[in-house]
């Protein structure tokens, strides 16, 4: 088996495979579902330096898409159920099999906070590309009306409920007010619930009660960390969204993996433990 064992095939996972990759170092990404993680809902990424004008999340998954290609790595389309230590060993046990590691990095990346709803889709890559009449979107921060400028384009009105001020940054605001299909409302969801044979949602809320073809959740998300809680190794690295809390971003997600890489290296070439 590969040195390294990654678990998730988001930016984090594939910047660290890479910057292995290019020491020579082999590795093995376990992914339980598709290559690139939570970015492919990104309406427009412009903050990572390289794309003034912006790139779409779907975009940099192509891109990813294309590192792993040419650096050849090895992906394992399986789930991690459990992670253990045994004889100076990471164990990483999957359906199909346990995997030996003298290293491993974990980017599981974070998965939604979910509403007592029935009827609430949490990421946008997931609802299928058609015009919609009406939109509700839940959550006030960067990926509501992030959600907000990406469904906006293909229906007719979109509405931002949230609970108190907005917390989305100033720059996504001011694109959101330039779109007139958009508007913001304060307020909390009571009930949602289908609308019998016409495939709609009546969500029943403070602000009123309204009738909609789609409600996108986005109140926030909580890390996938529970393989590895409360386990501490020297040569087990935390990656990316599952260890930055509020600070979750592409670049930073790319410089966790590629330090990681680093620090994995020059253990092996020079026995540091810094
Ligand atoms: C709408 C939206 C817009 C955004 N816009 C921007 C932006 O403009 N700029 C920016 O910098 N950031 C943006 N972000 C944030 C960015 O998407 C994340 O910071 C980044 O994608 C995190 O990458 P990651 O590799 O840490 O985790 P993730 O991308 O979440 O990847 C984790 C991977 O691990 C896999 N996984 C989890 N558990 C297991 C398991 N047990 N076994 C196997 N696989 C597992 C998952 O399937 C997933 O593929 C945005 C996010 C959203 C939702």
């Amino acid at each position: 088996m590969a040195l390294v064992g990654i678990i998730g095939a988001g930016v984090g996972g594939i910047a660290t495979a890479v910057q292995l990759a290019r020491y020579g170092i082999e590795s093995v990404i376990f992914e339980r579902d598709r290559i690139g993680g939570l970015i492919r809902n990104a309406y427009s990424v412009e903050n990572t330096m390289f794309f003034p004008d912006g790139i779409k999340g779907e975009k940099v998954v192509k891109i990813l898409e294309e590192y792993v290609k040419k650096y050849d790595l090895k992906i394992l389309y399986q789930e991690v159920k459990a992670v253990r230590k045994a004889g100076g060993q990471f164990e990483v046990e999957t359906e199909e099999g346990t995997y030996r590691f003298k290293y491993l990095v974990v980017a599981t990346g974070t998965r939604p906070r979910k509403l007592p709803f029935e009827g609430i889709v949490y990421h946008v890559a997931e609802v299928p590309r058609r015009h919609y009449g009406r939109v509700l979107i839940i959550g006030g921060g960067d990926v509501a009306f992030d959600y907000a400028l990406t469904v906006s384009e293909t229906s007719d009105e979109v509405i931002i409920l949230m609970r108190s001020e907005p917390k989305a940054l100033p720059y996504l605001q001011k694109l959101v007010k330039s779109r007139p299909n958009i508007r913001t409302l304060m307020g909390q969801v009571r009930e949602v619930r289908p609308i019998n044979g016409r495939g709609k949602l009546l969500a029943r809320t403070s602000a009123g009660d309204f009738e909609v073809d789609l409600i996108l959740g986005a109140i926030g998300r909580v890390p996938n960390i529970e393989l590895v809680e409360g386990m501490k190794d020297d040569n087990l690295f935390l990656v990316g969204d599952v260890k930055n809390g509020i600070y979750r971003q592409t670049a930073l997600a790319i410089a966790d993996g590629i330090k990681t890489a680093m620090v994995i290296w020059r253990r092996e070439r020079y026995g540091d433990i810094e």
